[in-house]
């Protein structure tokens, strides 16, 4: 970016501030992440449930290419940052279609200088006979257990018995319409998601996080990420309307913006939560953030004053 002055830059960050990642005002996606954390990319605009782009499903993801399409065609996208895009969906597409059919040629993975180490790690096999989808694979194991980590066990492991066990699942190659091969390697769809431009080593710095235990659901509320969304059961909607009724002047103002029934929900759960184990961290930790963002929301449409809604809140 080409400032036309000090001035100039230093205006563009200021004005940028409250757009930035982990603003307030900024929502973020939420969706629950392998780990256990929320999932802190910025939500689309396309995304009814305020979704990132990893987590808003193809139908909103169709309609963010669009814009980007738009914006590209305008100026406001580079070339390169459209480019990246496109084989990225290339990518995720071809993915998709070798659940249906793992024959398919291409892959999405450029090991660079490590092509041939990898090929040395296969001994004998030879990866023309295998399926691209279970190749394409290995490539990433390969990089996951022998570039970016030393894990010999992994790597072994996956040779050994995840290879095989994937190759037997793809079944025989399947034979051309007039009884020949289909030539998978004259026009293989090769797409190269992952270059390692400067520097061709890994990037991971960091240990790996260990994977959070799989989401309780059920009663009550024990999970992470964004309050639930289900239609309350018939026991839980009297506690909520009590709920309701006891902070009445605390909801209201947040409830006046609050439209789907859904979300309301999600706001009296979230305050039952945490009336219920003030002292859980988590628990206030998500009221708050939920007490935060209606009062943006109102500062930005300018109804009301936050300090006459939230002056003797819980907060
Ligand atoms: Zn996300």
């Amino acid at each position: 970016m080409k400032f036309a002055s000090q001035e100039h830059e230093s205006l563009f960050h200021e004005r940028g501030e409250p757009y930035r990642m982990g603003s307030p005002g900024v929502r973020t996606c939420g969706a629950r992440l392998k780990t256990g954390a929320a999932c802190p990319n910025p939500a689309i605009k396309e995304s009814k449930q305020g979704r990132c782009l990893s987590h808003c499903g193809p139908h909103a993801a169709r309609a963010y290419r669009v814009r980007q399409k738009r914006r590209f065609e305008t100026g406001s996208v580079s070339a390169e940052e459209w480019n990246r895009a496109e084989a990225r969906r290339a990518a995720n597409r071809l993915g998709d279609q070798w659940k249906k059919n793992p024959w398919l040629p291409g892959s999405t993975i450029d090991l660079g200088e490590h092509e041939y180490a990898f090929r040395d790690a296969l001994g004998d096999l030879d990866t023309a006979a295998l399926p691209p989808a279970a190749v394409d694979w290995l490539r990433w194991r390969y990089r996951r257990t022998q570039i970016d980590r030393q894990n010999a066990a992994a790597w072994h492991e996956a040779l050994a018995q995840e290879l095989p066990r994937r190759v037997s699942a793809a079944g025989p190659r399947p034979v051309g319409v007039r009884g020949r091969d289909p030539k998978p390697d004259v026009t293989p769809r090769t797409w190269k998601v992952d270059h390692w431009q400067d520097n061709p080593h890994s990037k991971r710095t960091m240990p790996d996080k260990p994977k959070a235990p799989k989401a309780r659901r059920g009663k009550g509320y024990g999970r992470v990420g964004r309050p639930r969304t289900q239609p309350a059961g018939e026991d839980e909607l009297a506690v909520l309307a009590q709920v309701y009724r006891e902070n009445a002047g605390l909801l209201e103002p947040i409830m006046a913006g609050v439209t789907d029934e859904a979300k309301q929900l999600a706001v009296l759960r979230t305050l039952r939560d945490y009336l219920a184990r003030p002292t859980d961290a988590e628990a206030c930790k998500r009221w708050l953030a939920l007490v935060h963002g209606a009062r943006t929301q109102m500062r930005a449409s300018g109804t009301m004053r936050a300090a006459d809604v939230f002056g003797n809140g819980l907060n």
